[in-house]
């Protein structure tokens, strides 16, 4: 399971900024401006002299840089940036580091918004090759002179395929390309993307981190194994300091306070108490989860489940070597395609409920909803079907899931 130094470590974190008043948590601090005494202070915050420091809140307050220091622990980072949603945060690594003419290779089974936005990427004259990155070959394969970044998710929302991926950070490492992974499914609690050489690495908050479904929030922590010296988009405002600094600088700059998907105090706050039970929950949800695919892929009803820990998984080899549990997520699909609504209107403790990594136990049909408005051609490309549901599994026990799922489908 995870790191047992990890809770350890996490519910002591805000402690390290001198919380006023000796409070053992992180007041939320609302102010959006934020005065001094000397206008050389004033001015020593914009030309980034004064450190710890804070101006105008769309660029960050200290309930936000408490958060970021605690998504850099999780991660074992350099740094981190937060953002109002993980869709900020990975419009944010696009938008600042690419360009018009550039181009990135992407697992082609990505979460469908991030499909949606590497559509706009295209728009804007930003190629992207979609592969399946469970092979290292087709990665390798469609790299071009103009690859900037080569972009996974570890688990990938809904199916749950694995990419190949301590063999596309070797590939990236000895291109000299970066390496972004979407974390968000497994989580810096079961896996640490730093450990197969990636760069950047993007969490959505709203997820596993924060883990209660009360609030929206996104990340981006760099690694610190990028050489940052290497890639050619950095602006020269950008080229300051050390240049293992810069990419997240220029993240932070045009990302955070031009682009302005800035997350609040509030916001904030509430993802730190709920990123403190990170371990706590995603062993339970982990283990819940597995027993419920047992139970799904033995039952007549159900064709296929898929789920990383399964020994049918067909990268289950993989996941048992990375990661430390095989995460709250799960699929399956129907024999029958037409009962699947009548499955899922039986159901009385899983919720009918798009998002995932709540503390309840959501089920959505993928088909005519989260991956409806691309089409059928897409979803079979992107390997989706028609008889999906989609499992988010929460913190209720394994026995009352079981005996619900097993009510509803008869
Ligand atoms: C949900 C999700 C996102 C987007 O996060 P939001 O906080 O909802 O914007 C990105 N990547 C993956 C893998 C996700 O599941």
């Amino acid at each position: 399971m995870a790191d047992p130094s990890l809770t350890t470590r996490i519910v002591h974190s805000d402690r390290h900024f001198g919380v006023e008043h000796g409070g053992i948590h992180m007041p939320v601090h609302s102010s959006v401006q934020y005065g001094f005494e000397r206008a050389e202070d004033l001015i020593g915050v914009f030309q980034g002299t004064l450190k710890n420091s804070f101006n105008y809140a769309r660029q960050g307050t200290p309930t936000t840089a408490a958060l970021e220091a605690l998504v850099t622990s999780l991660e074992q980072g350099r740094g981190s940036v937060c953002f109002a949603t993980g869709m900020a945060a990975l419009s944010a690594v696009f938008l600042t580091l690419l360009r018009a003419g550039d181009h990135i290779v992407s697992s082609r089974h990505v979460f469908g918004n991030t499909n949606s936005l590497f559509g706009t990427l295209g728009d804007l004259g930003i190629g992207v090759s979609k592969v399946d990155a469970g092979s290292l070959a087709a990665v390798e394969a469609a790299l071009q002179p103009n690859t900037r970044l080569v972009f996974v998710e570890t688990i990938a929302n809904p199916g749950t395929q694995i990419p190949d991926l301590a063999g596309i950070g070797e590939l990236c490492r000895k291109r000299g390309l970066l390496y972004v992974v979407d974390n968000t499914v497994t989580s810096p609690a079961l896996f640490l993307p730093r450990s197969v050489g990636a760069g950047l690495v993007v969490n959505s908050l709203t997820k596993t981190i924060a883990g209660h479904g009360a609030a929206l929030g996104g990340a981006v922590t760099d690694t610190g194994q990028f050489d940052w010296n290497v890639y050619p988009n950095i602006f020269a405002n950008y080229r300051q300091g050390e240049p293992a600094g810069w990419g997240l600088q220029q993240i932070r700059k045009k990302g955070l306070r031009d682009m302005g998907g800035s997350l609040s105090s509030q916001q904030a706050h509430q993802i730190s108490l709920g990123a403190e039970t990170i371990a706590l929950r995603v062993a339970h949800s982990s283990s819940t989860a597995l027993a419920l695919a047992r139970f799904l892929q033995a039952h007549p009803r159900v064709a296929a489940a898929h789920y990383p820990m399964l020994e049918t998984h067909p990268q289950h080899a993989r996941a048992r070597q990375l990661f430390g549990a095989g995460s709250w997520l799960l699929a399956f699909e129907l024999r029958d395609p037409g009962t699947m609504l009548g499955v899922l209107n039986r159901m009385q403790v899983a919720i009918k409920a798009t998002g995932i990594g709540d503390t309840r136990t959501l089920v959505i049909p993928v088909a005519p909803t989260i991956f409806w408005e691309m089409g059928a051609s897409a979803r079979a490309e992107m390997g989706i079907a028609e008889g999906l549901v989609r499992v988010s599994v929460g913190l209720e026990e394994a026995q009352d899931l079981i005996a619900d799922f097993g009510q509803a489908l008869g």
